[in-house]
């Protein structure tokens, strides 16, 4: 029988893969299975954490994944990973770059202060019209949250000032579209209204060219090879970014860089799980 699950757990089912499954099959791994699992990563491999909402109920458990990484892993930023495998470089093995998608003010409130005590880059990618929510009310949000999440109790998104700021404070900025649209269903030339439009917007806001780009909801239906291509030909982009898991290598296709997603609330070992590979299909 299969279980009639409600819309939103279906959503955040669909939207985040398998962790609850990936969760549960972990209460069996030993940790020496995620430390088998990393020996086996291609050399020059990297990996990119994908995060949406950092609410500050859990930012001590944010806290101590950023912990976990600062001493285990190589942090890098995005940019700095793309420029590196740009030339033709392979980046330190097991590099690990972390990225925020849509524009949450918890993003801003909590996890970039975390970041920056640890001296960790990251960058944020950002819906312009999510960002242009912020003070405009709870219907505004309300009618957001259905549209791309299918729930209605969304947390305020980012002002731009504080877009600004995180970019004063050394962070990334990156292209998420206008409208957080689903690309498979829009034609070639709306496609390319998402992208250059939201790109100009942030250009103009924060006074540098953004050059990264992640495609809403990051998964093929959304963002099929048609849309891909006229999104990498709509604005100067370097590169882009699914929410497919795996590792990245110098000759992962750059418009389609994967991305792990993941949630505040896993623990260090779940973070590391994942790191390692242990749940890639
Ligand atoms: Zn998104």
């Amino acid at each position: 029988m299969t279980p009639v699950l409600p819309p939103r757990l279906k959503h955040w089912m669909a939207s985040h893969g398998r962790p609850l499954l990936e969760t549960a099959a972990l209460g069996f791994c030993a940790a020496g299975a995620s430390r088998r699992a990393f020996s086996r990563a291609p050399d020059g491999a990297f990996r990119v954490l994908a995060y949406h909402q950092t609410e500050r109920r859990r930012a001590e458990r944010f806290r101590r994944q950023m912990e976990w990484l600062a001493s285990n892993r190589r942090v890098v930023s995005l940019g700095g990973l793309v420029e590196t495998i740009g030339r033709g470089e392979e980046p330190t093995r097991g590099s690990v770059a972390v990225t925020f998608d849509d524009g949450f003010a918890n993003n801003f409130e909590t996890a970039a202060p975390i970041l920056k005590q640890l001296g960790l880059p990251a960058c944020f990618f950002v819906a312009t019209d999510f960002i242009d929510l912020a003070g405009q009310g709870n219907s505004a949000l309300k009618k957001w949250g259905e549209r791309v999440y299918r729930f209605t109790r969304v947390a305020e998104p980012m002002t731009w000032g504080q877009v600004r700021s995180l970019v004063e404070a050394g962070f990334e900025i990156g292209v998420h579209t206008r409208s957080h649209a689903d690309l498979g269903k829009l034609s070639d030339e709306a496609v390319r209204e998402e992208i250059s439009q939201s790109f100009e917007r942030i250009s103009q806001e924060i006074g540098v060219a953004p050059n990264l780009f992640a495609y809403p909801y990051g998964k093929t239906p959304m963002a099929p090879p048609a849309a891909r291509r006229v999104a990498m030909r709509s604005a100067p982009f370097r590169a882009a970014f699914s929410t497919e898991r795996g590792w990245n290598t110098s000759s992962t296709p750059r418009d389609w860089l994967r991305r792990d997603s993941m949630e505040p609330a896993f623990s260090p070992r779940l973070l590391e799980a994942f790191l390692s590979g242990m749940f890639d299909h």
